[in-house]
């Protein structure tokens, strides 16, 4: 019999907790998937401070499909899917969130692609319906910039809800990198993928833990930690602005030659300082950026610290 692991990363959840539990194990006690299927549904509390954890191991208690990890503090959801992956047993396994806003019956329609077409990866597409009109336009303005300078392609409205294979996991697994942004890394590693669609789903309960900063933060990151384009263009901006200011200062002489000292020319002074000193500050904060990342790549710290889990050690990787 294959096995299939659902991952639930989960940050102050006890609102909507049980629940999911509930629909999530609906879906996978499914009598055609519980056929070829069974399942561990491994819930990684990243270090909440509700009561997230102690719902976690009542529902273990009464479900041995429960399995969870318990973070020392809150490491982030990045971590929390990571753990997830490095104890996950399954042959096939899927990431989902706590909230319900991914609805769990696309499990089956997941499966049932990787079953019959062999995809490695899976992914759940989101609408943007019923959202904000400065987000949307928001999110339009972000993809339209990422794909024009990343490697890899990143989709509006894909997130990580989403059936990796056993291949897919391992090859997720084979990069150590401490920044993990995994919108990249989905889509670095390959393999043939199927989107399937879903509508947006508000939350169930309990709050999103994504403020204005955190998107924008999570956007610079995805940015910054998929490629070297950003220095790249600072240097080529560094480049012509320097090229354009001996146009100038070329230009200038001659003038002088010909015509003498005119113009005190405060203008040209005080738009060529503030224009350089913006510029010099990004391309600061962007080589900060990478030193900034380089500084925890080479701690090689971990991306997580368990306090508790009821997963015996021998799983797949650690
Ligand atoms: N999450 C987590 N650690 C965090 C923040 C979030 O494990 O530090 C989990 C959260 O419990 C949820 C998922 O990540 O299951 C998505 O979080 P949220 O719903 O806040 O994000 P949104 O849906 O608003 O993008
Ligand atoms: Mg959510």
């Amino acid at each position: 019999m294959k096995k299939l692991s659902v991952i639930i990363p989960c940050y102050n959840e006890s609102a909507p907790l049980i629940n999911t539990h509930r629909e999530v194990k609906t879906v996978l006690e499914n009598y055609e998937l519980r056929k070829i299927y069974d399942y561990e549904m491994i819930f990684v509390d990243d270090g909440s401070s509700d009561d997230t954890f102690q719902i976690i191991k009542e529902l273990a208690s009464h479900d041995s499909h429960v399995k969870y990890i318990s973070f020392t503090r809150n490491f982030g959801k990045e971590a929390g899917m990571l753990a997830g992956l490095s104890h996950a047993q399954g042959d096939v396994v899927i990431i989902i969130d706590a909230d319900l806003q991914h609805p769990p019956h696309l499990i089956l329609e997941m499966v049932r692609y990787y079953e019959e077409e062999g995809y490695d990866q899976v992914i759940a597409r989101r609408s943007r319906k019923g959202e904000k009109f400065a987000r949307k336009l928001a999110a339009k303005f972000y993809y339209g910039i990422i794909n024009k300078v990343m490697e890899v392609e990143l989709g509006d409205g894909i997130g990580d809800f989403r059936l990796l294979s056993h291949r897919a996991v391992d090859a997720l697994l084979s990069m150590p990198e401490y920044n993990r942004f995994s919108k990249g890394l989905f889509s670095w590693i390959g393999f043939e993928k199927k989107i399937i669609e879903y509508e947006n789903q508000e939350r169930a309960a309990g709050e999103s833990k994504w403020g204005f900063f955190s998107l924008l933060n999570y956007a610079i990151d995805g940015l910054i930690s998929f490629n070297s384009k950003p220095l790249r263009f600072f240097i080529y901006l560094g480049m012509a602005i320097t090229f354009l200011n001996f146009l100038y200062i070329g230009f200038s002489f001659v003038n002088i030659l010909l015509f003498g000292i005119e113009m005190p020319g405060y203008f040209t002074l005080i738009s060529a300082i503030l224009l350089l000193s913006g510029i010099q500050l990004i391309s600061i904060g962007v080589v900060g950026e990478y030193v900034g990342r380089i500084f925890y790549e080479v701690k090689r710290r971990p991306n997580f610290i368990i306090d508790k889990s009821n997963i015996e050690s021998g799983a797949r990787h650690e």
